[in-house]
């Protein structure tokens, strides 16, 4: 084998464990606890001496260690951590390196944007949102201290995309870290650790998973800069667990050829809707008049399964097609198998009034598609009867 392995062999072979029986993968240790020949060797787990099994909490557990290596060799990472949740891998990071303040570039994910504005405040924990344009107020904040850059890219739902070199760079010189959500990309179409950031975060609930039936978070890093987060997951009590931890390295197994054929189905959706008459926009970055394509092409591998459509018409338009879908459901979340569609201003960006959404960018009549593995020509038949 390569000394650095493809995308698609880390998938399937990085951080399995053999057993005594031969299982090909990692089997479930569905236990809490380990037991150890002697006070001595439990000595040498606890402090930390010698890798060990200890406690499912600790995620010192053979299941979850195993799929901290494989998420890690996804991204590139040193070191990875499992959370039960993204939400719970995003507080983890904050509280462990945002206490000397956080900035938010451009739209992020609701739950992180309330954790944000406010649960961390709560704590004394200064945050800070920085439109997506306004790059000169993010060295503004850096000069005055700030050591944190959290963003996404592309965003949700107008799929802006950020330059996450440019930006690494930026903040480094003021001696600030980079964390990046990168759940919509997938660590198959984008690697942001390689890119010059500091930290990646994923909601596993959502390409990772890939099923729409597990919810759990992945924080991916250097080996020393992860360390103060253990004990924040640790004393949360925020660890996966282990029949989780295997459903999700279960599920990661197949990501690569995944997510292509999502990007590829995108592409093809994307396509056709920029060419239908009763479509305005279709918001993707695989589309070459896409203002974000170049940049795209730059730091991503792949274009990704998620657009945003804008229904030529009124918010109560887009709600009519969305509710004569047949094949996507209708429903938020992203990133199984089975296509999704979810009108923002009725869900994920519900919360806020009619004149912040516009001022975000956010049409009322933008749907947003997560495309799954169905065929694209039923997918494109199913938006066309819809939108008749
Ligand atoms: C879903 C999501 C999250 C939160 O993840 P959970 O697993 O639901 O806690 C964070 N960021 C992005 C971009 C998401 O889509």
């Amino acid at each position: 084998m390569n000394d650095t392995p493809g995308l698609s062999t880390r998938c399937v072979h990085a951080g399995e464990i053999d057993d005594a029986h031969g299982s090909p993968f990692t089997p479930i240790y569905h236990t809490t606890t380990f037991r150890f020949a002697s006070t001595a060797d439990l000595l040498d787990v606890v402090e930390g001496r010698k890798a060990g099994s200890l406690y499912t909490r600790y995620g010192l557990n053979p299941t979850i260690a195993s799929l901290e290596s494989k998420l890690a060799a996804l991204e590139g990472a040193e070191a990875a951590w499992a959370f039960c949740s993204g939400m719970a891998a995003e507080s983890a990071l904050f509280l462990a390196h945002g206490r000397e303040g956080i900035v938010c570039l451009g739209e992020a994910y609701g739950g992180t944007l309330e954790l944000l504005a406010d649960q961390l405040p709560q704590l004394g924990i200064q945050t800070h949102f920085v439109p997506g344009q306004e790059l000169g107020q993010l060295e503004a904040l850096l000069r005055q201290g700030v050591k944190l850059v959290f963003f996404e890219t592309p965003t949700n739902p107008t799929i802006d995309l950020y330059d996450i070199a440019a930006i690494s760079a930026l903040a480094h010189r003021h001696g600030a870290r980079v964390a990046i959500d990168n759940t919509f990309a997938s660590p198959v179409n984008q690697q942001p650790l390689g890119l010059g950031a500091d930290f990646v975060v994923h909601s596993c609930t959502k390409f990772l998973g890939g099923h729409s039936d597990l919810t759990a978070g992945a924080l991916m890093g250097s080996r020393e800069l992860l360390a103060p987060v253990c004990n924040w997951r640790k004393n949360l009590g925020s660890t996966i667990a282990p029949e989780i931890a295997a459903l999700l390295a279960r599920s990661i197994r197949t990501l690569p050829i995944r997510v292509r054929q999502q990007n590829a189905t995108a592409l093809a959706i994307a396509e056709a809707m920029a060419r239908h008459p009763k479509i305005r926009r279709v918001l993707y970055p695989g589309l070459p008049d896409f203002p974000g394509h170049e940049l795209a092409k730059k730091q991503m591998s792949g274009y990704g399964g998620m657009l945003t459509i804008e229904v030529a018409g009124s918010g109560a338009d887009a709600t009519r097609v969305a509710d004569r879908l047949k094949l996507f459901a209708l429903a938020p979340s992203l990133g199984g198998v089975e296509s999704l569609a979810t009108q923002p201003c009725t869900t994920t960006h519900h919360g806020l009034s009619a004149a912040e959404r516009a001022r975000r960018g956010i049409s009322d009549a933008m749907l947003r598609l997560s495309i799954g593995l169905e065929d694209a020509d039923d997918l494109i038949a199913d938006l066309e009867q819809a939108l008749v």
